[in-house]
């Protein structure tokens, strides 16, 4: 098992790339499934998610695009409850079939926050994947994602996209803080 030190924290790792790559197979799968003949319209939550994103986005098999925005909710290491808009919905949702593409689903204020967003901007259906899940820490059940990957516990985890203070996102696997 490899471990990294940053920061004075420890962190293990978790989930190895090979595992991560049949996690987002199995979605991408189910996505295939339930979107052929659709052309959603796939929202990509920055920071986090870009990876995620990249390894999804590339199996999803229906005509398809993908549009940013960048919402933040979280300082640290704990979710701060609000959710800023640090940068706003690149393309129309209007009529859209939304697909969301979050890196995580801790509190599920992030997601609660924008699915009100894009339903005030008529997206016509939003359904969301999170890459992990943390259902007993959920407070928000509309958050509730319909294609997680993972479902974890209550841990904070890095890599893969998912960053401790600006570092650790460019690990190829998930790592969770020893406790
Ligand atoms: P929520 O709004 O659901 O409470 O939090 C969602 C956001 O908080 C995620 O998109 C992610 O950016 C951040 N977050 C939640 N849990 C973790 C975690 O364990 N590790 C990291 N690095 N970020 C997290
Ligand atoms: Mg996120």
């Amino acid at each position: 098992m490899r471990t990294i030190t940053e920061k004075g924290l420890v962190f293990d790792e978790k989930i190895t790339p090979e595992q991560i790559a049949s996690y987002v197979q199995a979605v991408a799968d189910r996505i295939n499934a339930d979107y052929a003949g659709r052309e959603p319209l796939c929202v990509v939550v920055l920071t986090g998610a870009f990876m995620y994103a990249a390894d999804l986005f590339r199996r999803l098999q229906m005509h398809t695009d993908v549009t940013y925005i960048r919402l933040k909710s979280y300082e640290g290491l704990n979710s701060t409850g609000r959710v800023e808009c640090v940068v706003p919905l690149q393309k129309p949702v209007l009529g859209r079939d939304v697909i969301v593409i979050e890196d995580i689903v801790d509190s599920g204020a992030t997601i609660h926050e924008f699915k009100r967003m894009l339903a005030e901007e008529g997206a016509r259906s939003v359904a969301v994947t999170s890459f992990l899940y943390k259902p007993t820490k959920l407070l928000f059940e509309d958050a509730r994602p319909d294609y997680p990957a993972l479902e974890i516990g209550d841990e904070f985890v890095v890599g893969y996209g998912l960053d401790y203070q600006g570092y650790l996102r460019n690990l190829d696997a998930v790592y969770t803080l020893r406790k």
